[in-house]
């Protein structure tokens, strides 16, 4: 049988009616003939309540006790929708990450897939099992223990399945009918796209277009998944939602595919660092150690062998950065003045495969922006999409007006 794999997200199984309503459009794909591996979310708001939970417990968690926490709202929403499935009659049943065994990395919090045997589930298969509801977000690390994805991470799961199970499609049912050229939550000129590039997507995604994991594009990407974004509330058409496929199988695209925005950013300086061979590498280095995400770097000129160095990273990491820096100092691995944290910033993003032909993308991103007075505090590029780190109170504004400067509400 040709294996489907379907994703429902939080806002899709968010209470006992929509996982009702989800459990019959996966009947209707099992009535075509497929075996479906439908992977689920937790309720919507129960993962963030969760992580809300232990926060409040320890401040520098222990990731192993974290990863066993959070995971735990997809055992929940698994359990009820292999039920629901069985009242309808269809053969189904519930599957926890350590069960099928999702092997993954013991890096808690973000683990990475490794492998997905297939022969558990196919086993059942054969027995005429027609669906098998699978927890997102989790796996098991060598140790045995219970790890997580990192947040979106049900995304991941599914297309790790479809990539596992050799599936005609990946279909991601999710609160918004597609993706759209930017959040339509905050741009209503935002336009759905039929279909977007793998390495747009990516980008994007990377960039805070929390529509897809970052990591789930990268595999759909890797292994030919063809990867659909529709909408679990309304009527699905064969030609439904958003395709992320090849480059080449778009024939016309802007050059500005998409504007992506992250909210929660934080800027953090070290004043005054001596200017010498291997400073960066002493800050950086235990960073990394630290699992802090450094995204965007700048070191100023230097003056008599001093220089600030400044970076960003996600807020809710700001504690750990600022305990790994300071213990790095009192061992003198190197010395600075202060250490200035900005909580208030969120990076803003054009992306699109055009700017690697058209020159003067990111001079038309800049002077948009300088013509609303929104200062620019940092600035990054690469081959696709040009980043900046701005105030967050203008984030909505910067984003609406670079949809409006780069005409992205037409085709
Ligand atoms: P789910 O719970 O189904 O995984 P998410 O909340 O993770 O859903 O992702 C869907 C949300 O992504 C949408 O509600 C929308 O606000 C947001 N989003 C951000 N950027 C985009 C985009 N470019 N296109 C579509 N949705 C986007
Ligand atoms: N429930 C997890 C989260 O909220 C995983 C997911 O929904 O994809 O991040
Ligand atoms: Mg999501």
């Amino acid at each position: 049988m040709p294996v489907l794999v379907m994703k429902f997200g939080g806002t899709s199984v968010a209470n006992i009616d929509r996982i009702h309503r989800a459990a019959k459009r996966v009947a209707v794909e099992v009535a075509k003939g497929y075996d479906v591996i439908v992977v689920v979310s937790a309720m919507s708001g129960e993962t963030n309540k969760l992580v809300g939970f232990v926060n409040e417990t320890s401040q520098l968690y222990d990731a192993r006790e974290y990863d066993a926490i959070v995971s735990s709202g997809e055992n929940v929403t698994a359990g009820l929708m292999a039920l629901r499935l069985q009242e309808m009659d269809i053969p189904a049943r519930s599957w926890q990450g350590w069960q099928v065994p999702v092997k993954t990395t013991s890096a808690h919090g973000s683990a990475r897939i490794e492998e997905i045997p297939s022969d558990n589930i196919n086993a059942k298969f054969a027995q005429g099992m027609k669906v098998a509801v699978v927890a997102g977000f989790q796996g098991i690390s060598p140790e045995g223990r219970i790890t997580t994805l990192g947040r979106g991470g049900s995304d991941t799961t599914a297309v790790a399945f479809a990539a596992a199970f050799n599936a005609e499609r990946c279909d991601i049912y999710t609160d918004v009918d597609g993706v759209y050229t930017t959040d339509p939550r905050i741009c209503e000129k935002a336009r759905k796209l039929d279909k977007i590039a793998f390495e747009e997507m990516l980008e994007l995604a990377s960039l805070g277009a929390k529509v897809l994991q970052t990591r789930s594009v990268e595999l759909a990407m890797r292994y030919k998944v063809r990867l659909r974004v529709l909408s679990s509330f309304e009527e699905v058409s064969d030609d439904a939602g958003t395709l992320v496929c090849d480059e080449e199988e778009i024939m016309e695209s802007n050059v500005v595919a998409g504007v992506a925005y992250s909210r929660d950013e934080a800027k953090l300086t070290l004043t005054s660092v001596a200017d010498r061979p291997g400073v960066a590498s002493a800050i950086f280095g235990p960073l990394a150690e630290a699992g802090v995400n450094v995204d965007m770097i700048v070191q100023n000129i230097s003056e008599d062998g001093r220089t600030d160095m400044t970076f960003s990273c996600p807020i809710d990491q700001v504690k750990r950065a600022e305990k790994a820096i300071n213990t790095a100092r009192d061992k003198g691995d190197y010395n600075f003045s202060d250490l200035v944290v900005d909580n208030g910033v969120a990076k803003v993003s054009i992306v699109g495969i055009g700017m690697r032909s058209h020159a003067g993308v990111a001079a038309k991103m800049f002077k948009t922006l300088a013509s609303e007075g929104v200062n620019i505090k940092v600035i990054g590029t690469s081959e696709i999409k040009v980043s900046v780190l701005i105030d967050r109170k203008y984030m909505e504004l910067a984003v609406q007006a670079l949809h409006d400067a780069f005409e992205l509400e037409k085709n």
